[in-house]
């Protein structure tokens, strides 16, 4: 068995990502995923999220761009729209945050193109080899005398040996299942459920088919729990998505979705959709808990074995943060391989994969926990701090510029939430409480259908 082989399991995002890492290290890497592909950027069975808006965050653009120097020119070349985030009409739970003011640049794109593009310069390197139609079945660890390593079980080929297995096989996957079979034991799982359902169709539209308004998000709120998405594509697309919480769920029919739309705290959704024309039906989702697996509570960690991305620990994708998550992950990868050669270097890097959800988990499970009406349970600090970063949120919604550039830094994971105790933003919410705050920020300028197509 080669002591330089690596095999990675599932060619999503996260195992893309980890693939070019590994692949430039001048490892032999074998990418095994499930589904049958011919490489085009369509949506497939097994990622059957990527019907669904993605939104690429802005650390997630700057990781992949790091990873994969010229994507990000790449993705506009193929059709995916540059954006400015401070473009988007963005209503929040206390209102419509400022307009207009130049943030974070982003490239809007569909999930299908992100991956196809990221497949093929992975595809491109050498010593990476992506086998499709190959779904894994089992995990098994050869006695030392044997050459220890890992024997992996996959459908149509005989078991393939790798002395490094990088798990990335989504939110579905049967590692603990196959760790417990080893003797290894299951992972401690937690789960945070507040039961959103997704709804999506996609619209014929032009860029700037809402002038100056690059896209519309509409957050669920506590009392409302229901909201939307509507944010333009490659090829003269846009997606747009309906969102809501338990009986708030999105129906499938178009009638019901109209409705749905029509609803909501805001018409911007439901102007759209009437002024553009639909392409096809309109998928649903409805598998969005927050699933962490706690690898790192598994003692002792089997040597040769990684866990990445949904896998590892899979998020409530309202907040749009699993890609960027994968994409940080993965420039940990880079650097963990970097000093490879200390034993005990993949139980270290466990930690430090786990140690970058736990701001997305926090920011993901501290609203569903809000949705779900269990703020009681949670201790006292996360209360104090929900209730702040709610009043930042309101002097946002009262134009106060520094506080939607802090809320953007946290929601993109460029920054940390103590930026949200600036003494500056403080001393603001303190003056709001004894005069008043100034006027809400009023509704962004939207022009519906005014585009050019
Ligand atoms: C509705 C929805 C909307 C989302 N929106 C966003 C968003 O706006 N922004 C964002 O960043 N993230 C979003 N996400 C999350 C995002 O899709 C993932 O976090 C991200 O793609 C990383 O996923 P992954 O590669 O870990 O897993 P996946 O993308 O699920 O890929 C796993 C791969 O493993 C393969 N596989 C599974 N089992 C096996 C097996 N046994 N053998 C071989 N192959 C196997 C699958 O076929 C698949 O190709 C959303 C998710 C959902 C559900």
């Amino acid at each position: 068995m080669s002591s330089e082989h690596t095999v990675i399991i599932g060619a999503g995002l996260a195992g893309l990502l980890a693939a070019a890492v590994i692949g430039a290290t001048g490892r032999r890497v074998t990418v095994l995923e499930q589904d049958r592909s011919d490489g085009s950027p369509v949506p497939r069975g097994g990622v059957p999220q990527g019907r669904q808006p993605h939104v690429l965050l802005y650390r997630g653009l700057c990781a992949i761009e790091e990873l994969l120097p010229g994507l990000r020119a790449q993705l506009i070349a193929a059709g995916g729209v540059p954006l400015d985030t401070g473009d988007l009409a963005w209503l929040g739970e206390r209102g419509w945050a400022p307009f207009g003011i130049p943030a974070f640049e982003l490239v809007s794109a569909t999930r299908p193109l992100v991956e196809h593009l990221v497949r093929r310069r992975v595809a491109a390197q050498a010593g990476v080899e992506l086998r499709s139609g190959a779904r894994v079945s089992g995990l098994h660890r050869p006695t030392t005398a044997t050459g220890g390593g890992w024997l992996i079980e996959s459908a149509n080929t005989p078991p393939i040996s790798a002395d490094l297995v990088v798990d990335a096989s989504g939110r579905s996957s049967r590692l603990p299942h196959w760790l417990a079979r080893c003797g290894t034991g299951e992972p401690p799982t937690t789960t945070v459920d507040a039961g959103f359902g997704y709804a999506g169709r996609v619209y014929a539209a032009p860029p700037d088919h809402l002038g100056r308004v690059a896209g519309i998000v509409m957050l669920p709120t506590q009392s409302a729990p229901a909201g939307g998405v509507a944010l333009p594509v490659e090829d003269g697309r846009w997606l747009v998505a309906a969102v809501g919480a338990g009986d708030h769920r999105p129906p499938r029919d178009p009638e019901g979705f109209d409705a749905f739309l029509a609803r909501l705290r805001d018409p911007a959704l439901s102007e759209f959709t009437r002024s553009a024309r639909p392409l096809g039906d309109i998928t649903v989702h409805r598998r969005t808990n927050n699933v962490r697996r706690r690898y790192d509570r598994l003692t002792p960690w089997p040597d040769g074995l990684l866990v990445i991305g949904d896998a590892l620990c899979a998020f409530n994708p309202v907040y749009g943060q699993g890609i960027t998550v994968a994409a940080t992950q993965a420039l940990l990868l880079r650097q963990a391989l970097a000093s490879a050669a200390r034993p005990g270097w993949q139980r270290r890097l466990m930690r430090l994969f786990h140690k970058a959800t736990d701001l997305p988990w926090a920011i993901a499970t501290g609203e569903d926990l809000r949705h779900i009406g269990a703020q009681r349970q949670r201790p006292g600090a996360d209360t104090l701090f929900a209730r702040w970063s709610g009043e930042v949120d309101r002097l946002a919604a009262h134009g106060d510029l520094r506080a939607q550039r802090t809320l953007d830094r946290v929601y993109h994971l460029v920054g940390s939430p103590i930026e949200l105790f600036n003494p500056a933003l403080l001393t603001t919410a303190l003056r709001g409480r004894l005069r008043g705050l100034p006027a809400p920020t009023p509704r962004p300028p939207f022009a519906t259908g005014t585009g050019t197509s």
